[in-house]
């Protein structure tokens, strides 16, 4: 296919996906038939928490440009009893509540960075798993400046939060779990800095490079000797790759740059320069699929599964698109969606994807 085919294609694509996604009624059907459909899987996402295994859940393999498919970025990790959420981008909360997840259990939240697909759905995070349950404070880690965002969605939730007790009784709406408490992780750019230490669950974070974005951080959890790595969103990072060694999955943010390059210039032919600018500018801080691929391979991971996928395309092409200049080397490679789970059960490498 020549170059300007495959330009005109998939600008035709993202306008398809962007209306859509517009329709917010039409979208909404799918996903009621969807959950109608899952209430097996939700109450094997709720025995989660009496497993022993490391459990992770993607309830956002998206970005910020509205696809109808994929929720913004999120990744969800269940460790002994407990639920921990990477990231709580716009629509993310609703992919984990109709799975079933068992959002009562949250016990962090880790935020990797500032933009907005990747805080945008914390203040429904604080509310659905209160009325979920929760009754002790939300803990919210991420670098400096996570302070300041948790400041402002529990302001801008301080009255939903009065209407609720007032409406429904302390006694079934805990006060105390209206408590938000930020806290400010340290990382450096070398080894994980140990920020959360839980019976067998230890979490680390790490600098990665989302320039000019700062700052901005990966986590990694260990739990009972199986693994998980979170990049965030960053170019490709040799900071990842060190603190990424040896671990079972390994779920990186991509960017087909070719692809975008070729849309950056369709817009300027268009005559929209700010679209051009934009759709050029996203290019120079995410990383390739093959770049990921690379990454997992010197990091010697067993599993990598990409996420936060640019731009949004739609079924079939998606996963050719994404998936055909990977050189998958020793790693298994696979596409992200919004659903898929993994179980790693300890002493074992097996990893159980659904
Ligand atoms: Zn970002
Ligand atoms: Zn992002």
């Amino acid at each position: 296919m020549k170059a300007h085919q495959t330009v005109t294609r998939v600008v035709l694509w993202i306008g398809i996906v962007s209306l859509v996604a517009s329709l917010g009624c039409e979208a909404m059907v799918g996903r009621i038939v969807k959950s109608a459909a899952n209430r097996q899987a939700s109450s094997a996402a709720q025995a989660t928490l009496e497993d022993d295994a490391l459990h992770v859940f993607l309830c956002g393999t998206g970005s910020p440009l509205p696809d109808a498919d994929s929720a913004a970025a999120c990744t969800l990790v269940v460790a002994g009893g407990k639920v921990y959420v990477v990231d709580v981008g716009p629509g993310s909360q609703e992919v984990a509540q109709i799975a079933g997840y068992p959002t009562r259990a949250v016990a962090g939240i880790f935020l990797t960075h500032f933009h907005s697909d990747h805080i945008g759905e914390l203040g429904e995070w604080a509310m659905q798993s209160w009325a979920n349950g929760r009754t002790g404070p939300l803990n919210v880690y991420g670098p400096e400046g996570v302070d300041r965002v948790v400041r402002g969605f529990k302001e801008a939730y301080a009255l939903d939060d009065g209407y609720r007790i007032a409406h429904h009784s302390a006694e079934v709406m805990p006060p105390g779990a209206t408590e938000w408490l930020a806290h400010s992780v340290p990382y450096t750019n070398g080894p994980g800095t140990k920020i959360l230490e839980d019976g067998d669950l230890v979490v680390t974070a790490f600098a990665v490079d989302h320039e000019p974005i700062e700052p901005a951080v990966g986590y990694r959890f260990d739990y009972k000797g199986r693994s998980v790595v979170v990049s965030g969103d960053t170019d490709k990072s040799t900071n990842l790759e060190l603190n990424a060694k040896g671990a079972d999955l390994l779920i990186h943010e991509v960017l087909i740059k070719s692809v975008m390059t070729q849309v950056s210039h369709a817009m300027g032919e268009r005559g929209s320069s700010r679209l051009q600018k934009i759709t050029l500018d996203v290019t120079d801080y995410h990383t390739s699929p093959n770049e990921a691929a690379q990454s997992a391979n010197a990091a010697g991971v067993q599993t990598l599964v990409f996420t936060h996928l640019v731009p949004p395309l739609p079924g079939a092409i998606r996963k050719w698109l994404f998936m055909r200049d990977v050189d998958q080397g020793d790693v298994d490679v696979m596409l992200g969606e919004d659903g898929m789970t993994f179980r790693l059960p300890p002493g074992s490498d097996v990893i159980e994807i659904d």
